[in-house]
């Protein structure tokens, strides 16, 4: 029932109350909203003229231009403050994945077969709520130092933080200091996560084809087998990392594909294996590199068959800074409390954000996405993924605190 004393404190509470994390309920409405539209639209990889538009579209309201860069895809922002000082600069990124969306959501995926299961639209709604707040707030008036957001496609494809890279991104100006912000299902709405010294590994991949004389099953003395070739490489690799490395260093040879043979009765001739290795550091990788294909190269001739062995290295590993974890740190104790920031393990998958750190002092944080009491959501990549919109403010709240820690 609506009292004369029940609508007075609703109007004050339109007016004046700030949510737990500090904002005004309008500003609430546009970021949710905004992470709305972004996840009704999921793109692909450097292909993403929708999302482009729509990052552009909102800084433009803001009187942000992008950088004429070269590149028709994503953006570059440049906010520059009143004196001279260090340069931070705020990378989201905004590519979907390949994946039809079940998340019991009412702003569900309007691209078939597309959705934003990574939360990359959660990370681009954080950075552009953290633009619109230095904007709105005036803080370039005051602030020493210079600000850049990249907002990035093709994460997923790691594209596009090369491609940011060689159009300039990280220069004019030099980028001093460079952070990420990513969601995280492991971690409750109000947490966050930091490393030290790698957030994220070297992702590399191998394929392996094993060529022989293949022939009868009941005759194998007049073949060449490729299955028990590749089956000793599945298992002789293991050893790369169980006997060759030093305890200490973190290292991964995964087997993920053997396919071989058409028929219960017939040796095949050829066997194609691939996999995928993970490292920290390039002395490591050089050494599984190298020991792989010893190994492969070694197996094949005691049977008898012809190998191939090709080694891709893909994305770099994410090495962490100090001085700009602990500006993430400090930030983040700052606005949800020092008993909310967790320091997490080094995670063995990748991320392309690897590609700026390693040229700039870099930091990563980790942005909770599960609501407080309830057990953890679908992680990343799953076509339930489905962050709180809480998250939302909590990492705008952090980014921004850093802002004015850095550069006021
Ligand atoms: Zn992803
Ligand atoms: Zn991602």
């Amino acid at each position: 029932m609506a009292t004369r004393d029940n609508i007075d404190l609703f109007m004050e509470g339109e007016k004046m109350e700030k949510t737990k994390w500090g904002f005004e309920p309008a500003f609430v409405e546009w970021l949710e909203g905004v992470y709305k539209d972004l996840h009704r639209h999921p793109e692909l990889g450097m292909d993403v003229p929708w999302t482009t538009k729509y990052i552009r579209d909102e800084a433009a309201k803001l009187g942000v231009l992008p950088e004429e860069n070269g590149l028709d895809v994503g953006a570059v922002f440049v906010i520059k403050g009143s004196q001279p000082g260090p340069v931070l600069a705020l990378r989201a990124d905004c590519d979907a994945l390949p994946i039809e969306e079940a998340a019991p959501v009412e702003w569900k995926s309007q691209i078939p077969g597309k959705m934003h299961a990574c939360g990359h639209d959660l990370n681009t709604t954080v950075m552009l709520g953290v633009l619109k707040t230095v904007i709105e707030q005036k803080l370039p008036e005051k602030m020493k130092g210079t600000l850049k957001f990249f907002f990035q496609p093709g994460e997923e494809t790691l594209e596009g933080a090369k491609a940011l890279i060689e159009h300039g991104a990280l220069e004019n100006p030099n980028v001093d200091i460079v952070l990420v912000s990513h969601g995280d299902a492991d971690l409750h709405v109000g947490e966050v996560g930091v490393f030290r010294e790698f957030s994220h590994a070297n992702s590399d991949e191998f394929r392996i084809e094993l060529r022989g004389k293949g022939g009868h099953g009941a005759r194998p003395h007049q073949t060449q087998d490729v299955i028990i070739a590749g089956s000793r490489i599945v298992e002789a690799v293991q050893t790369i990392v169980s006997r060759e490395l030093d305890a200490r260093d973190a290292a991964v040879i995964s087997v993920c594909e053997f396919h071989a043979g058409t028929a219960m009765n017939i040796i095949p001739s050829v066997a194609r294996l691939t996999g995928t290795v993970r490292t920290l550091k390039k002395e490591v990788q050089s050494l599984v590199m190298k020991r792989m294909k010893e190994t492969v190269d070694s197996v094949a001739a005691l049977h008898g068959v012809d190998a191939q062995f090709e080694y891709l290295v893909g994305c770099p590993s994410c090495p962490i800074d100090d001085t700009a974890e602990d500006l993430i740190r400090a930030a983040a104790g700052k606005a949800l409390g020092t008993e909310n920031v967790k320091e997490l393990k080094t995670r063995m998958g990748g991320e392309d954000f690897a590609f700026y750190a390693q040229l700039r002092q870099a930091g990563t944080m980790r942005l909770g996405i599960t609501p407080q009491g309830e057990t953890r959501r679908p992680s990343t990549h799953s076509p339930l993924f489905r962050p709180d919109l809480e998250a939302l403010q909590a990492g705008a709240a952090v980014f921004v605190q850093l802002v004015k820690d850095y550069l006021l």
